[in-house]
């Protein structure tokens, strides 16, 4: 979408939704499981958990029994009140049958209730930033290096495509300003990811890593350092993961490449021996189209709307609404375009709110450069083998 009132696109829209400024609002959690619990982490994350009045439920073994703190009630004994909402905090597979039920018992889709994407992506953040002065972001990045160890075909970050004369390290005084200028704008994140590349090439990982726990672990809920596993951590970098609760997300490239099963083995193995959290990423891989696609602006623009940009990344005073585009643009484009980021690091509202308008999808031209030369990762059409490597 293309910015019409900078800095304003949501006045209205909120006035709209007719939220009491001088109440607080009621929140209830439509479903006792797991994503239930993560919302309570995020409010409690925020310092708003008391603001989480109970969770409903439908399974009749969890009513008057105690989650998270809060008591699981059936809806019977909800009483709709002004300012209090229900968010529908279940799989997909149960959304629609308790959004009937909602519907029987008289409340109103995205009035009374929300769903669980509609509340979480938009009117979540939208209601933190108006009514709290919470700025949240769901996830940000740090790119640390565009090296790595592999060279991956369809490499998201389109590493191995880098002109060699880039620059390809962030200094350690960059990635630490970088770390600055997110929460000098921005207040709490659900993820905060720490990557490359392979960050673990990174030669300063460890002072940077110790610096986002000491100063700012507080106002993130998960962080991770997103790894292929190819190199062991040292055990500074494990201690400072212990000490901070920051763990490893792993993408398995042991099938593509068999020559790595060892040593990725061995870092699993390491993980475990030490307790620190990790994850194995086995997602579906797309091939973006960065290298041949030409699309028209009129796609660009579809495209952009339909993809909705998730994996932020900041740099220096510079953030990104798509790290991918931002790393196309600079290892395969010569840095065509500009409408990639917006300036922060100040907490200013008008700042604030254009962060926030960003992540909903608005900017200078309707969408980036690098949509013209990107399939969109909504698309389903075109999988490729995670983790296929180059020929030398
Ligand atoms: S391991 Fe990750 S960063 Fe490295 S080339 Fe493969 S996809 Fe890119
Ligand atoms: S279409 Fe491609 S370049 Fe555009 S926002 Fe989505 S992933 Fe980024």
């Amino acid at each position: 979408m293309k910015w019409k009132n900078k800095g304003k696109e949501f006045d209205e829209i909120w006035k709209e939704m007719k939220i009491s400024s001088d109440e607080e609002i009621c929140f209830y959690l439509f479903g006792a499981g797991k994503r239930g619990t993560e919302l309570c982490s995020l409010f409690r994350l925020m310092g708003l958990l008391q603001n989480v009045k109970a969770f409903l439920d439908n399974d009749k073994a969890l009513i008057n029994t105690v989650k998270d703190g809060l008591s699981v009630q059936e809806l019977s004994g909800y009483i709709p009140r002004k300012n209090s909402i229900v968010i529908i905090s279940v799989g997909e597979k149960y959304e629609k049958e308790i959004s009937e039920q909602l519907d029987e018992f008289g409340l109103k889709k995205n009035v009374d209730y929300f769903l669980w994407n509609d509340f979480y992506n938009y009117y979540f953040p939208l209601i933190l930033l108006y009514k709290y002065n919470i700025l949240f972001d769901d996830m940000v990045q740090i790119s640390l290096t565009e090296r790595c160890t592999l060279r991956c075909k369809n490499c998201a970050h389109t590493c191995p495509y880098t002109d060699k004369n880039n620059k390809l390290d962030l200094t350690i005084d960059e990635a630490m300003n970088s770390i600055d200028s997110f929460f000098g704008t921005f207040d709490y994140v659900n993820r905060f990811t720490l990557l490359g590349g392979e960050p673990l090439l990174y030669k300063n990982i460890c002072e940077v890593t110790q610096y986002l726990g000491e100063k700012y672990r507080s106002r993130i809920n998960d962080c991770f350092i997103t790894t292929n596993a190819t190199i062991i951590p040292n055990e500074q970098l494990l201690n400072i993961c212990k000490n901070y609760n920051i763990g490893f997300e792993i993408s398995d490239y042991r099938v593509a490449v068999p020559a790595i099963r060892n040593r990725v083995n061995e870092f699993i193995e390491c993980l475990e021996k030490e307790t620190i959290k990790y994850r194995v990423l086995n997602d579906d891989w797309i091939d973006l189209g960065f290298l041949y696609i030409n699309n028209t602006n009129k796609e660009a623009e579809r495209i952009f709307d339909l993809c909705k940009a998730p994996c932020h990344e900041v740099r220096l005073n510079r953030y990104y609404t798509c790290i991918l585009a931002r790393c196309a643009s600079e290892n395969i484009y010569a840095n065509e375009g500009n409408e990639y980021y917006i300036e922060i690091g100040s907490k200013d509202e008008v700042t604030r709110k254009i962060a926030f308008e960003f992540i909903q999808g608005y900017c200078q031209e309707g969408y980036l450069k690098m949509c013209k030369h990107c399939n969109g990762l909504f698309s389903k059409n075109n999988k490729v083998t995670p983790g296929e490597q180059l020929l030398l």
